[in-house]
This record gives C-alpha cells, structure tokens and sequence, in this order.
C-alpha cells in the first residue's frame, strides 16, 4: 500500500490528505530511503543537479510579534537587540557581491523602523544603482498590500513568508498577535503583485500531529508557491516552549522530499535549522529534493544576535568561510553550485 502510494506520489504528484497522513504514520526507514530517491530525481527532471546560493543578511533581529517559538520574540528581553542601518545593508550587499551570489535575502524581525520609504530607497540602491542582475528577496514579515506593492515597484523579486502550520488553530496558540486568516491573505496578496513567493513550515512543533503536516502540503499545493522553506523546530530556552521536544530530522526529511514530489516545480532551501539539527542536515535535505542554500553574510559582529534558536550554527564564521564551506558539501554530495539568480521553474516557464 506504501509502496504504491510512493510510486503515485512520484507519477502523478497527487496524493490526498488521508494518503498522506497514513504515510507520515506509518512510512519505514526503508521506504523513506526510496522517497528520497523518487525526490531527488524529481528534483533533477526539473532542475538537474544545481543547487543555488542566495547570501543571506539579517539586518535586525527586532520584532513586534510574539511568536511563541521564536528567539527574537517581542518578549524575550534577554536578547541583545540590533538594526544594521542602510548603509551597513549595502556593504553586505557589495561583499556577496564579491563572493559570487547573485541573490540576496534582506531578512529581519517585523521592524517598523524600517518604513516602506527606507525600504524601498534601499531596495532602488541596490538593484538598480549598484547590481540591476541581482535578484531581492524579501523575509520582513507582514506589511500593508501597499508597502508590498510599493517595494516591489522599488525592484524587490522575490518575498518569503512562511505560513509556519497550516491549522489555523495551531498557528493561533503558537502566534498570539496573529490570525492565520491574515497569513494567508498578505501571501496571496505577494502572488498577486507578481512577487515569487515562498511559503513554507515547521516540522515536530509542539502539538503537531501528522495529520496536521499533511494539512500543510495540502495548503501548499493549493497556494503553489514559488519556494518552500521546511526546517525543524528547535527549542529555545528563553521561550516559552523552551523545554518541549523538537523536530526530527528524518520527519523533516521526510516533509522535504514529499513536498518535493507534490510541488515538484518549488525551490526548496535545504535549511540552516536542519544544519543545525544535525551536522550533514543540509546534505541529506539536498539528497531528498531540495535544491538552494542560503549561506549567512550577516557581519560577524551580530550574527549571534539573530538567534531564532539556540545553537545556530556558523555564528563564529566569516561571509567567505561560508561561501566556500557550502560550495564544498554541495560537491560532496556530487551536485553543482549554480551561481545565477535561480528563479523558480514556475517563474522562468510563465516569463
Ligand atoms: N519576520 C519574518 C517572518 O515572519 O516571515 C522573517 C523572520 S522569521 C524569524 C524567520 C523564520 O524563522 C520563521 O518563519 C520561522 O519558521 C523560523 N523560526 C523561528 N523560530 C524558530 C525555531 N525556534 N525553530 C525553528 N525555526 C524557527
């Protein structure tokens, strides 16, 4: 029955939410070895064997929101708070520049202080003063339709906003300030302003069942985004799920490679969070479908600072350490680094 569900999986990219909820309860390690197979090559009929870098800056680690996970949360007073100014944001910009990438990912906490104006003079700084062949990506959390539209006037490509879980009342207890409704509505907003989106979630949150994981792929395959972050949840102390267990990494792999046969088009980061969880995490995610990575060029000096979870790792490394370290895992698994801007399959066949 597994075995046949797989191979539908593979063939048709179809599965129901009872299919894929019996095989989240009851898949073997020997058959999670043959998903990843079927993801990996599905990974390869679309995009070969490249993996793509995007340099990765998290201008400030300053947020509104109280996300009960998250260890830059509003209410974690514990940790030391920054802002890199535009000027810092643009260093980082010529430095990822110099090491090859060609798309960078302005990440932060919901940090008001950075207005639609800033932003969007930024955003104009970068692409069209300094690298116009650069792709922008966005991960600032939820802003107004016309700060959305605005900074993509501005030049922004791309916006990544996972929608964390699916069930809608999980998200609420796990986001007290938010409403899953408003989540979904700002990346359905994203995809309408012509913004490459990419959604995604947490893998072994606490209360999470598998029927709620296959909830998640059910949403995404309606949503259709361009890229699907999935990474483990990891326990940080200084919040209040600080003592609950984590994410697996073979459920999480798991999720990777499912995701990959359902939305076979995504792009699929093989996440720091699984770097984390275990040392080759992101080799064994870029065998089970995945295909970017999104190496940290964060000044050394705050890096520590944007601690979503506790022992994150590359804290300590320099941008170009990083560059060349992922360049050398990637070969190690025998696929290629691609250095272009490594627009969705999706976004290159509609263009
Ligand atoms: N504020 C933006 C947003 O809401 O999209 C982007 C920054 S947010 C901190 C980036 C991602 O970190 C979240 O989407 C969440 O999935 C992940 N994250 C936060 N805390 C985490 C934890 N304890 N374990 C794993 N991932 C975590």
């Amino acid at each position: 029955m597994r075995h046949t569900l797989l191979e539908k999986a593979y063939k048709t990219n179809e599965l129901t939410k009872a299919e894929i909820t019996f095989l989240l309860e009851t898949i073997t390690p020997e058959e999670r070895e043959i998903l990843y197979s079927k993801a990996l090559k599905t990974k390869q009929a679309y995009y070969g064997n490249k993996v793509y870098l995007r340099g990765l800056i998290e201008f400030s680690n300053i947020c509104r929101q109280d996300c009960l996970y998250c260890g830059i949360r509003a209410s974690n007073t514990k940790v030391k708070r920054y802002r890199l100014t535009p000027g810092e944001i643009l260093a980082c910009c010529d430095q990822g520049y110099e090491l090859g990438y060609r798309t960078f990912v302005l990440q932060s906490g919901e940090d008001l202080w950075y207005t639609e104006e800033m932003l969007s003079a930024l955003i104009h700084q970068i692409k069209r003063r300094y690298y116009p062949e650069v792709a922008i990506t966005l991960s600032i959390g939820e802003r107004s339709a016309e700060t959305y539209q605005s900074l993509f006037v501005s030049g922004a490509d791309r916006f990544l906003m996972r929608h964390e879980t699916a069930v809608p009342k999980l998200y609420e207890t796990l986001h007290p300030t938010m409403r899953f409704e408003n989540r979904r509505a700002c990346l359905n907003t994203l995809q309408e302003i012509g913004y490459q989106v990419g959604a995604g979630f947490m893998v072994g949150l606490p209360g999470q069942t598998p029927a709620d994981l296959a909830e998640d792929l059910c949403f995404l395959q309606e949503l259709h985004p361009d890229m699907i972050g999935i990474g483990p949840f990891i326990p940080h102390s200084q919040t209040p799920l600080g003592s609950e267990k984590g994410g697996t990494l073979e459920d999480t792999l798991v999720m990777v490679a499912l995701t990959r046969l359902l939305i076979p088009d995504s792009l699929i980061p093989a996440t720091t969070a699984l770097g984390t969880l275990h040392p080759l995490g992101r080799e064994l995610a870029l065998k089970a479908g995945a295909n970017v990575l999104m190496p940290i060029i964060t000044p050394t000096s705050v890096r520590k600072q944007y601690a979503l979870y506790e022992n994150k790792i590359c804290g300590d490394d320099h941008p170009e350490d990083c560059r060349y370290c992922i360049e050398r895992r990637i070969q190690a698994v025998g696929l290629e680094v691609d250095l272009g801007r490594g627009d969705s399959w999706r976004f290159i066949s509609k263009a």
